[in-house]
């Protein structure tokens, strides 16, 4: 027993990225942990994209290679302007092994399965109620009207972060701040997948789509080639796109898997799997001032911290990373003598140092450059205009700023596209 006196020295709600990384990092120290996790499975709650970055997962789990459930390296990035039947796309080709592909269900189960080989214990299908809080502190969980104490809590429940609000820990979260993610996942033979996105054995490919694919909703579209299924699927921002959406958001994605210039890539599949869930945007404001307090941290989705910037989404090694962080605020909160705010505050510096809030401030512009709608409508066909004259001449070829002035029609000015351009530099 490392603290206090409890069963257990460390209790993590939530086992997903952040919450197993948490727990996995102590258990291997030798601390006494307990994953609570609500689903039937850890990760059967969890939805996402595709696509994780391997080396912040790779610190803290130095067998991912070896034994993850990785379904494909990416290989090919691509990212499409989309206007009518119309697509510009610009494609990057690099052999090196650095995000992969997977399905979040999987990684989030095999995480869990190495805290409990650590010597943790993971628990499913227990929802917490609340955290125990007396005079200030957090002391323990309460699961309908039982208690399980603990020296701390790691908070790692995802988005939604109920524990967190109704501890009056942390502010609700409000449309603005959240995305809505929907998703068809669509079963293809490895060999049609290979074939039809020309990737080698064991290749993959990630890409984003913008423009009038989306029907005007705000946000973009995405595809990842899994090992023998892809996942398809769209992030909208919710505050605008709640108030524009015209039908469920269920038959935006059925429409982008029947689109004509998609249709031909996975014509032979089958759908197998819909999901949606929430993801934290506009995160910079969101971020809750401090991540710790007596007896507590917070990491991954609760704690607000994610990135993402359209062409790359950084959801889940973030989450993993800042889970790490979090037990090495607790392993030296132990030696200082106690899980009091002031010891804990180291998590805050860890942080302050890693590359997850290096990266957020340093993006911290692109959220706001995202909420420009000309990016998702006018650009996309201002780009595809161009290539078609240029492109698609008969006699003669136009030169390409008169190819600009016959497209733009004058639907924007030099001002705005300078502007434009200028916010773009400075955000991403
Ligand atoms: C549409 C979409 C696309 C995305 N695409 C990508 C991508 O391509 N790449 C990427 O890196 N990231 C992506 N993300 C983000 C990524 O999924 C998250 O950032 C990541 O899963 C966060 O991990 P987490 O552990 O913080 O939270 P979660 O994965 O949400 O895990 C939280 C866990 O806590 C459990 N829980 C919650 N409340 C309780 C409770 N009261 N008691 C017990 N258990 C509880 C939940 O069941 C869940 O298992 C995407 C997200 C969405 C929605």
């Amino acid at each position: 027993m490392k603290g206090a006196g409890y069963i257990f020295d460390a209790i993590v709600v939530g086992a997903g990225p952040a919450g197993s990384s948490a727990a996995y990092t102590l258990a291997r120290k030798g601390f006494k942990v307990l994953v609570v996790e609500r689903g039937r499975t850890p990760g059967s709650k969890n939805m996402f994209g595709g696509r994780v970055y391997a080396d912040p997962i790779r610190e803290v789990f130095p067998n991912l290679n070896k034994s993850a459930p990785i379904h494909r390296w990416v290989t090919k990035e691509r990212i499409s302007m989309v206007s009518g039947e119309k697509m510009t796309s610009l494609e990057f080709e690099g052999k090196k092994n650095v995000s992969f592909t997977t399905y979040l269900t999987e990684l989030s189960n095999w995480m869990a399965k190495q805290v409990e080989e650590a010597g943790g214990i993971v628990l499913t299908e227990i929802t917490v109620d609340n955290f125990i809080v007396k005079d200030g502190r957090v002391k323990g969980i309460r699961v309908g009207n039982e208690e399980v104490f603990s020296d701390v809590v790691i908070d790692a429940e995802g988005i939604n972060r109920l524990l967190l609000e109704r501890a009056g820990l942390i502010p609700r979260i409000t449309p603005n701040y959240a995305g809505l993610g929907v998703k068809e996942v669509i079963k293809l033979s490895k060999e049609d997948i290979e074939k039809n996105f020309g990737l080698g054995s064991g290749e993959g490919i990630a890409w984003l789509l913008i423009g009038d694919i989306m029907e005007g909703l705000p946000g973009g579209a995405f595809l990842y080639t899994n090992k023998d299924s892809i996942s398809l699927g769209i992030v909208v921002m919710l505050g605008s796109a709640m108030e524009r959406m015209k039908e469920h958001i269920s038959r935006y994605v059925e429409r982008l898997r029947l689109h004509p210039l998609l249709e031909k890539y996975f014509r032979e599949g089958r759908i197998m799997e819909y999901s949606a869930h929430l993801v934290p945007e506009y995160v910079w404001p969101a971020i809750p001032h401090r991540l710790y307090g007596d007896g507590f941290l917070v990491a991954g989705d609760a704690a607000g911290l994610l990135l993402n910037l359209g062409y790359n989404f950084r959801g889940v090694d973030f989450a993993s990373y800042s889970g790490y962080l979090a037990a090495q605020a607790v392993e030296k909160a132990h030696s200082l003598g106690g899980m009091s705010a002031e010891n804990l505050s180291i998590y805050q510096e860890l942080l302050e140092k890693s590359f997850i809030l290096r990266e957020l401030r340093k993006f911290k512009n692109a959220p706001k450059m995202r909420k420009n709608e000309r990016l998702y409508d006018f650009y996309p066909y201002l780009i595809n205009a161009i290539a078609d004259k240029i492109f698609h001449a008969k006699y003669e070829t136009p030169k390409i700023m008169d190819a600009f002035k016959e497209a733009n029609k004058g639907r924007i000015g030099w001002f705005t596209l300078i502007r434009d351009l200028y916010e773009v530099s400075r955000s991403i």
